[in-house]
């Protein structure tokens, strides 16, 4: 089992996992010819993908589905809504257009979609259970929900949000109604939200944690591993040792294998 988050944050998220003999990428946020080059990069060839997964139809998810997807002819799975909000719908082949209820199977990889807490028509995130283990993908959260939290409990691998530090959105320069969308209900999670939930949850030895869809105005890698564990170490929780913490990028890789 393996994951590559290829790019993470507001410029664009792309996630590959490989789970046997099946490859998925979770979201093609990114242009097709970086998801190129970025799977290219790990030795990844785009036609040999399973299947796309889309968590909801905002641009950083979706920017290079319809070139990666008319070039490579892949199935792509969304909600029925999401499907209707993404734009470049139309352009795509329709047998690759693949609606999801909440369980479905790709290859030999079991897929469950949750529900979150974001502004977009019916976002999700996704978990996958392969030989015993359960791997979960969960951000563009406002709040953390009941089925969140349910579908994070035993995770042996979380890429999960820690969008912004409070104190810098607070002082930012972003306009305050962006402000309040990034910390409402339907925005994005803080640094201390992705403490406090991983601090919550049931979890399994070595829980090996990703920190993702940090903000480049609003955060810094170092802050949020900081800030993060931190916060792990005051509720009990020992980073390194309970819980694995590894960052994300813009543009740079980050990978694991299990
Ligand atoms: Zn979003
Ligand atoms: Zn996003």
């Amino acid at each position: 089992m393996q994951v590559h988050i290829l790019a993470s944050g507001s410029t664009g998220n792309v996630a590959y996992f490989k789970f046997g003999n099946t490859r998925l990428l979770v979201d093609a946020g990114i242009s097709a010819r970086r998801i190129e080059t970025k799977l290219a990069l790990i030795g990844v060839k785009a036609g040999d993908i399973d299947g796309v997964l889309i968590t909801h139809e905002h641009v950083d998810h979706i920017k290079g589905l319809d070139v990666f997807i008319r070039r490579y002819h892949l199935p792509v799975f969304a909600r029925a809504a999401t499907w209707e909000a993404i734009p470049c719908r139309h352009k795509l082949p329709p047998e690759c257009c693949i609606t999801i209820e909440d369980q479905f199977q790709i290859g030999g990889v079991e897929a469950e979609a949750h529900n979150i807490s974001h502004d977009a028509v019916d976002p999700v995130g996704f978990s996958f259970h392969y030989r015993r283990k359960k791997w979960v993908i969960a951000t563009d959260m406002g709040i953390i929900t009941e089925n969140v939290l349910k579908a994070l409990a035993g995770a042996d691998l979380v890429v999960l949000e820690s969008n912004h530090d409070r104190d810098m959105l607070k002082n930012g320069p972003y306009p305050r109604f962006l402000k309040q969308r990034i910390a409402g209900r339907y925005g994005h999670l803080s640094n201390h939200d992705a403490a406090a939930v991983l601090a919550r949850i049931s979890r399994k030895e070595q829980m090996q944690v990703f920190l993702a869809h940090l903000s480049q105005e609003n955060n810094h890698p170092d802050l949020a591993l900081k800030t993060v564990s931190d916060s792990l170490l005051k509720q009990g929780c020992q980073p390194g040792e309970d819980i694995k913490l590894h960052l994300t990028y813009p543009d740079t890789t980050m990978s694991f294998t299990g």
